[in-house]
């Protein structure tokens, strides 16, 4: 089949949720993805802030091809090495104390809030717990996730939604400190805001939050789902502000591809919150997932993720200034490490076409704001290439 036909067929047999661009991709070598006609597209989307560590990376194919002769699969009811391990590093990663391996971003955030629940439950046993959500914050499309996640347009034919959630604005704590009540039982938000327009928690805000959290015994959970895993900079965007969450949630770049999501706690919430019996899954936590969490986890130390996203940063936001200065439709720039937006005074699905013809992979957050979340790997090279193509797609406006 041709490159149409393949695509005449899924749109036949796919349940069409997705506005898919018109590429049949068959794969990918470090920053670059190739469709099935073998055209090469450098790729600034990363599989969403997923493929971290590039395409075709030998070593976590090796491990990959390694476990699955080995071992793929196991219940939750055995031990499996590659889930002890990852869990070591993960809590290592994250200064936390406890792990729970999901499939996914939206059951990582389940398990938070299921863990929140219970925490407050085990304090008083009323069943009517509110949780302080933020507007425009995305956190999945489970019911629970979707219940926090502050976009109505995605909520609105799903109601009626997990009940006793309120919406604060982010980065304005009286209107956080507004919907505080007895009830509350925990905060949850993503450390940088991600299909929400690429916004940075303000130091002050999240270092506020922190303390009615500890003045109340509120729990503080920080969506790490996008900002986490090297992409600010820090292994979690939250270590740079130096507030801690009580619960966190990863996923993504967490397993670079193979379907692995977590959250984490602190002790004191394990020893208050979820028992057995309490929370599960079948395939979370399992050995292929987990093997691919573990290599995931040396790679960035072993290859310098960090220092080398810290290292670009400046260079990746300083050409993006420069389109920010020359173009006046372009507003300004937004984010923080390799988690970039470009906010554009109209749509900007006319230029992540063009873009796309001319071999580049952008996204969109929202429908004006172009997302840059690359694999961390990439080059000088690779941003002054994703520049040029750019501006020519701009130019074509
Ligand atoms: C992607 C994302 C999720 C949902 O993750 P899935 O794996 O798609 O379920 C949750 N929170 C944030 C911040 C995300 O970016």
């Amino acid at each position: 089949m041709n490159m149409t036909e393949y695509i005449d067929q899924a749109e036949k047999d796919l349940l069409h949720t997705y506005n898919r661009y018109q590429i049949v991709l068959e794969k990918g070598d470090g920053v670059n993805l190739y469709d099935i006609n073998g055209k090469k597209y450098l790729d600034f989307v990363g599989g969403i802030a997923v493929f971290a560590l590039g395409y075709n990376n030998k070593e976590y194919n090796d491990a990959l091809k390694d476990q699955i002769d080995k071992l793929i699969h196991t219940s939750n009811y055995y031990y499996n090495v590659p889930a002890i391990e990852a869990a070591r590093l993960v809590k290592k990663a994250s200064g936390m104390d406890r792990v729970f391996f999901t499939n996914s971003g939206a059951e990582a955030v389940e398990g938070a809030i299921k863990a929140a629940r219970k925490y407050a439950y085990n304090k008083d046993h009323k069943t009517d717990h509110e949780i302080i959500a933020m507007e425009h914050s995305f956190h999945g499309r489970t019911m629970g996730a979707l219940s926090v996640t502050g976009n109505p347009k995605y909520r609105e034919a799903f109601e009626p939604m997990i009940g006793n959630i309120r919406f604060a604005e982010y980065n304005n704590i009286d209107s956080v400190k507004a919907l505080i009540n007895d009830k509350t039982c925990a905060i949850i938000m993503e450390t940088v805001q991600g299909e929400g327009g690429l916004i940075p928690a303000k130091e002050e805000f999240l270092k506020e939050v922190r303390a009615l959290c500890d003045e109340k015994d509120i729990l503080l959970i920080l969506d790490e789902i996008q900002c986490g895993m090297g992409r600010t900079g820090y292994m979690f965007a939250w270590q740079r502000y130096g507030v801690k969450p009580d619960i966190m949630t990863s996923a993504k770049a967490l397993g670079c591809g193979v379907p692995v999501g977590a959250f984490m706690m602190t002790e004191k919430v394990a020893e208050n919150s979820l028992v057995a019996g309490d929370h599960g899954t079948t395939y979370g936590g399992n050995p292929l997932a987990c093997r691919a969490a573990q290599k995931v986890l040396d790679l960035f130390e072993k290859n310098h993720i960090i220092e080398h996203v810290r290292e670009l940063t400046p260079y990746l936001e300083g050409e993006l200034d420069k389109l920010v200065a020359e173009y006046d439709c372009i507003i300004e720039r937004r984010g923080s490490g390799f988690m970039q937006g470009l906010v554009f005074d109209r749509p900007v699905a006319p230029v992540i076409n063009k873009a796309l013809e001319e071999g580049l992979f952008t996204i969109n957050a929202g429908p004006n704001i172009l997302r840059l979340v690359p694999p961390l790997v990439i080059t000088k090279d690779d941003i002054d290439e994703m520049i040029k193509i750019v501006r020519k797609a701009l130019a074509s406006l």
